[in-house]
């Protein structure tokens, strides 16, 4: 690998590595993080080119990931395999801000990536690796949407993907998108945290290479969650960025990248990181409120699958974004996600179950008095609404188990009579009724 200007240094006891070492963990088993040498970087780096990029016709300008190359992972352009990633919408919704209480709140839609959700803004860049270090074979377990991203990457780069799914436990649309890209996909009894240990030591052992966000790399592309936010915000900081947790890497990505941003000057705060878990997948919020360690734990259980996690990896790093920038971690209930879902939906947004954490998670911290309702937030949507539509129709045919579905949209059967459909169409509600 030519012109490395990168090192990775364990978040647990700050050993460090070269860059382009072939490892996921250190000897202690801390979780890396990637260091830039941005003095190193050839080319200049600032916001108006950022922006001029923009307007540019060329790949890896358009991609809302290497668009920001400099900051994410210094390669040279034909090295790195893109599908135009990011470009997400920013929506501001009248009745989803009404309905967590800030006025000024903005939707950063995610699921609008090209296998739907964030994963694919690290995918592109932990595939680029994974050909640089001339892998033919990467791996990942996953609650559904890392390896519909993975696999689509791995296939447009000749790789072989190979998958590892807690048997039963992934939402359908994920689980389409990986046989449809060709992955081997392996059903493995238990839940998510089973898949990933298994993953890590098979991985290891047959030479694969791995593509949870364990791996450092994952974690530099999804700091352009960020950057892009940002710049669709004109370069000004929201006040708060909420993400919902799960392995807890996103939100410890877009800090890490807004951190490289103040340190070099080019934005000068950082604003509130809030991670919102649910309520049955809550390791997090545990070690958080009584200011400890994280502690794993056993059987978590959510409706919200993709954050359906008890042992998340990033944890320390996600602790770390959180006290450097004043945050919080809260947790909702999954009745909470799927009435914040039902709002996000009918406002014509629409995201899947865990992305909902995030809308619940402001309403949940505005009446808790920790977010002031004057503040400017950002709230991350992670993944399509299709990604789940199994939730999508019981909610509406309100066929989940022990919840009221209280804005349940039902369909109406009707005789195929003209007076039959005209006198459904009279008793409609009106539009947000
Ligand atoms: C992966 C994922 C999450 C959780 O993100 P982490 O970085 O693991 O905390 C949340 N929502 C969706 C839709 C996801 O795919
Ligand atoms: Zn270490």
């Amino acid at each position: 690998m030519k012109h490395v200007t990168w090192t990775l240094v364990c978040v647990a006891c700050s050993a460090s590595y070269p860059g382009d070492e072939l490892r996921h963990r250190c000897e202690c088993g801390g979780v890396l993080d990637v260091i830039h040498d941005f003095d190193a970087a050839t080319a200049p780096i600032g916001l108006a080119a950022f922006d001029r990029r923009l307007g540019s016709r060329e790949r890896e300008d358009r991609s809302g990931v290497w668009r920001y190359r400099e900051l994410v992972l210094p390669v040279a352009a034909s090295d790195i395999l893109c599908r135009g990633e990011g470009n997400t919408g920013l929506y501001y919704s009248p009745r989803v801000a009404e309905f967590t209480g800030v006025g000024d709140l903005c939707l950063k839609h995610e699921g609008e990536n090209p296998t739907g959700s964030f994963k694919d803004r690290g995918m592109t860049v932990g595939v680029t690796m994974a050909r640089l270090h001339r892998m033919d074979r990467v791996a990942c377990a996953s609650t559904g949407n890392t390896s519909a991203s993975m696999a689509s990457y791995a296939a447009l780069a000749g790789m072989t993907a190979i998958v590892f799914i807690p048997e039963g436990k992934i939402a359908y649309g994920k689980l389409c998108q990986a046989l449809a890209y060709g992955a081997l996909t392996l059903q493995i009894p238990g839940d998510f945290d089973v898949s990933m240990k298994l993953v890590e030591e098979v991985c290891a052992e047959e030479g694969v290479y791995l593509l949870n966000s364990v791996n450092p790399f994952r974690i530099e592309g999804q700091k352009a969650i960020g950057f892009e936010l940002l710049q669709d915000m004109k370069w000004e900081v929201p006040d708060w960025i909420v993400v919902p947790g799960g392995n807890l890497g996103n939100g410890s990505a877009i800090i890490k990248g807004l951190r490289e941003l103040r340190d070099l000057e080019l934005i000068d705060r950082l604003p509130r990181l809030a991670v919102i878990q649910a309520e049955g997948a809550n390791p997090l919020y545990t070690a958080y409120t009584e200011g400890h360690d994280l502690t794993p734990m056993d059987d978590p259980d959510t409706l919200a699958t993709a954050i359906k996690i008890g042992n998340p990896v990033s944890w320390r790093k996600s602790l770390r974004a959180i006290r450097e920038t004043d945050g919080i971690v809260d947790q909702v209930s999954d009745e909470e996600i799927l009435e914040a879902k039902a709002v996000v939906d009918a406002a014509g947004v629409g995201a899947e179950p865990a992305s909902c954490a995030t809308v619940a998670g402001i309403r949940s911290l505005v009446e808790k008095g920790i977010m002031d309702a004057n503040s400017r937030v950002a709230a991350v949507l992670t993944g399509h609404l299709l990604k789940d539509p199994d939730i999508v129709v019981g909610y509406h045919t309100r066929k989940i188990e022990a919840m009221a579905c209280g804005r349940a949209n039902a369909p109406i059967q009707v005789e195929a009579t003209a007076s039959s459909v005209a006198a459904a169409i009279r008793k409609a509600r009106p539009l947000g009724g």
